[in-house]
């Protein structure tokens, strides 16, 4: 099978969001089992260049007025077509964030078929992703059926609905099949007019994670190589240099670790409330996030003083993107908190995982296909033949966030051999991309009959 997806994200070169780690991370899988895959990226000028091999300008070819050069590189083991409009378009320094991302990102897709066409490939799929190469779909429907690309079958997927929605109608109508990020999310998502007339093309496909670069025993970013073997003592090493790095007492305490793009979506009103529960109960909560909107990274600037000031031993928020640090909080935190307001998939609370750390999620999307509540979904995990891992709650106000949260930290202070089984069993776990890399072959070929 011969795969082609067109992305205006890809990790870690590109990278926004889960999107950007999806496409790469799903790709290596596909080509592990045994087929070609190829990513079609712009190239930006704030590309990671660092994370690009060999990189090379092949060739170049006018579409409209517009001449387009043609880069080939190698990012993560993937063989990447870097497409370079010569009129400037992504040298905004910013993948999103311009006025006319919508015409970048449509200009961009027809370029990336007319590069396939003229390029003499013949993909059997040509994979594309939310509404930033939405386009593609019905472009291709519209204007390559009838060429030497015709035996291309178009896949759709849905990383996030809330972005876009009219173009991602327009896309889940040309598409031969779409697809969203967790089974969960497919059914919640099933009545938006955007998706309710194409359910018999739609499906869910629970995303993984790339155990290669999320790996406690082989990590960079933190002090001591652990397994689920010696999961204690590497957590423990971890958590001491965090607290040092961050300036937080060394003081064996339960930890909450939060990751996030700090937006309405992820919950920031539980966020907040958390925090402050955490530090009634004792424990230290160390913040790693970002906020597109000035006005909400402005009132965590604020709140970032405040704790400072008043709890500075205790509470760290690091209001920017760190991907190093990420793993270095992934491995110390004991808890991992996701509150999310509604969640397609989700990454944090797998890569937590498999560090060991313990989610306390809001049972929304993703979350609840890939967290399981110690003490009320020992069944629904039998049924995925699992254990139980993490704890989760329903509600949306504060107390229902201390539900979930006082029953983790009450396990850490007063059942701590339970607590580090868990922990242990968690890392064992397997939520990487063999299965759902399976799920999308055989998706690939549905497309295909
Ligand atoms: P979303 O795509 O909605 O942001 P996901 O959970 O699917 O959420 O993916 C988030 C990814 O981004 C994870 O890999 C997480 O570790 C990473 N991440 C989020 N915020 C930051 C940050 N401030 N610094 C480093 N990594 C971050």
């Amino acid at each position: 099978m011969k795969v082609v997806h067109i992305s205006v994200e890809m990790a870690p070169v590109a990278k926004v969001g889960g999107l950007g780690d999806v496409v790469t991370s799903l790709s290596r899988a596909i080509q592990d089992l045994g087929h070609s895959v190829e990513v079609i990226l712009p190239k930006y000028d704030c590309l990671k260049y660092n994370h690009i091999h060999n990189l090379q300008e092949k060739e170049s070819f006018f579409w409209g007025n517009t001449m387009i050069r043609v880069w080939n590189g190698t990012v993560e083991g993937l063989p990447v077509i870097f497409l370079e409009p010569e009129n400037g378009m992504f040298w905004a320094g910013c993948v999103y964030g311009r006025r006319d991302d919508g015409h970048r990102f449509g200009f961009f897709c027809h370029a990336a078929l007319e590069y396939l066409l003229r390029s003499g490939r013949r993909p059997d799929i040509i994979h594309c992703h939310d509404w930033s190469s939405a386009p593609v779909s019905w472009l291709f429907k519209e204007q390559y059926k009838q060429s030497n690309l015709a035996d291309a079958r178009v896949v759709f997927t849905i990383h996030n609905l809330e972005f876009g929605t009219a173009l991602i109608g327009k896309a889940m109508a040309f598409a031969d099949k779409a697809t969203t990020v967790s089974e969960t999310y497919a059914s919640e998502v099933s009545g938006n007019p955007a998706i309710a007339p194409h359910l018999s093309k739609f499906c869910g496909i629970r995303n993984g994670i790339d155990l290669d670069i999320w790996d406690p025993y082989n990590d960079p970013y933190i002090p001591l190589p652990y397994s689920s073997e010696n999961v204690a003592e590497g957590k423990k090493a971890a958590k001491k240099e965090l607290q040092s790095k961050l300036g937080l007492s060394q003081t064996d305490r339960p930890l909450v670790g939060i990751i996030t793009r700090l937006t309405a979506q992820k919950g920031i009103h539980l966020i907040k409330h958390a925090i402050w529960r955490t530090l009634d109960r004792n424990g230290q909560v160390v913040l790693l996030g970002s906020a597109p909107d000035p006005r909400i990274q402005n009132d965590f600037s604020n709140l970032a003083n405040d704790l400072h000031n008043s709890r500075g031993d205790m509470a760290r928020l690091c209001l920017h993107y760190d991907e190093p640090l990420s793993h270095l909080i992934y491995a110390a935190a004991d808890f991992t908190l996701i509150p999310s307001m509604f969640e397609p998939c989700g990454l944090t609370q797998l890569i937590a995982m498999r560090y060991g750390s313990i989610p306390v999620v809001r049972r929304t999307g993703g979350l609840n296909d890939t967290v399981f509540d110690v003490d009320h979904d020992r069944e629904r995990a039998a049924y995925h033949g699992i254990e139980p891992n993490g704890f989760s709650f329903d509600g949306t106000d504060p107390p229902a966030v201390d539900y979930a949260l006082n029953r983790g930290l009450s396990a850490w202070y007063d059942a701590r051999d339970w607590f580090n089984d868990l922990c242990r069993q968690v890392m064992e776990q397997d939520w990487s991309w063999n299965r759902p890399a399976l799920d999308y072959i055989e998706l690939y070929h549905n497309a295909r009959k």
